[in-house]
């Protein structure tokens, strides 16, 4: 029966049983199998790996596994000076934009309300969001791995968080974006770019207290949602400052 030695870098062992992480180990093959679905069947999404070297040198997704194999596997984002090897994709999305997987609409929110392009809608079936990710060029952030196993998806990133202050942290941290925000810039109902508003053609659409106390609006041109500073601008402010404060170190 043919066998192969596997080892598994970094936080791809998250996904491992715990008898496998950090560790060479031993697999049968029971059939002919690329090497996707070979790492696949340890329930790591193949959006998670960025290098795979077989016997030393580097391959792609597609290379069919074979008896005696040594096969190192690493995650995306590995500190480890990988650039003279072959990478899997092309090149990183350059300024990320993302689809939101259904359960995360919270995530989605806060993103949006740091100004990040994150396409969401609450029932999107899996194939939909698949598609739309390859199509429009986005990177999917999700918590269910078998949704990152479909084939036709490049880019997609597992969230380990399991709270939305926490995720959101984690998805700056993981795609290094807090050099790249614009807080309150876009509208956290629609995605929609905010812009500025003259009061006059908004004024039969605000409270009394609101048309006497604030004079600069925007609006989202998509939703019509109407934006001011009033109180719940500070409480938001509150949380993005909380958000984008930089931690030390690496997350998850
Ligand atoms: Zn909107």
């Amino acid at each position: 029966m043919a066998q192969i030695q596997l080892r598994f870098y970094e936080e791809l062992n998250e996904f491992l049983a715990p008898e496998l992480r950090k560790v060479d180990f031993t697999h049968e093959l029971h059939r002919k199998a690329s090497i996707k679905d070979g790492i696949e069947s340890f329930g790591i999404p193949h959006t998670e790996v960025e290098v795979i070297l077989v016997n030393g040198e580097s391959v792609d997704f597609s290379y069919i596994l074979k008896h005696g194999d040594r096969i190192s596997v690493y995650p995306m984002f590995e500190s480890l000076d990988i650039s003279p090897l072959l990478r899997l994709r092309p090149k990183p999305l350059r300024m990320p934009r993302f689809i939101i997987d259904v359960n995360l609409g919270a995530l989605a929110k806060y993103l949006r309300l740091l100004g990040l392009d994150c396409l969401y809608h609450n029932n999107y079936a899996d194939q939909e969001i698949a598609e739309k990710s390859v199509l429009l060029h986005r990177t999917i952030l999700t918590r269910d791995r078998r949704l990152l196993q479909r084939k036709i998806i490049t880019h997609g990133y597992f969230v380990r968080a399991d709270k939305p202050f926490k995720q959101t942290k984690e998805i700056l941290q993981r795609f290094n974006l807090f050099c790249s925000l614009e807080p309150f810039s876009r509208c956290t109902r629609c995605n929609g770019r905010l812009e500025p508003i003259d009061k006059k053609k908004i004024t039969h659409r605000l409270e009394p207290l609101t048309r006497r106390y604030y004079n600069n609006f925007s609006s989202c041109p998509d939703c019509h949602k109407i934006y001011w500073q009033g109180s719940h601008f500070i409480r938001a402010k509150r949380l993005v400052n909380e958000l984008t404060k930089a931690e030390s170190g690496r997350s998850v």
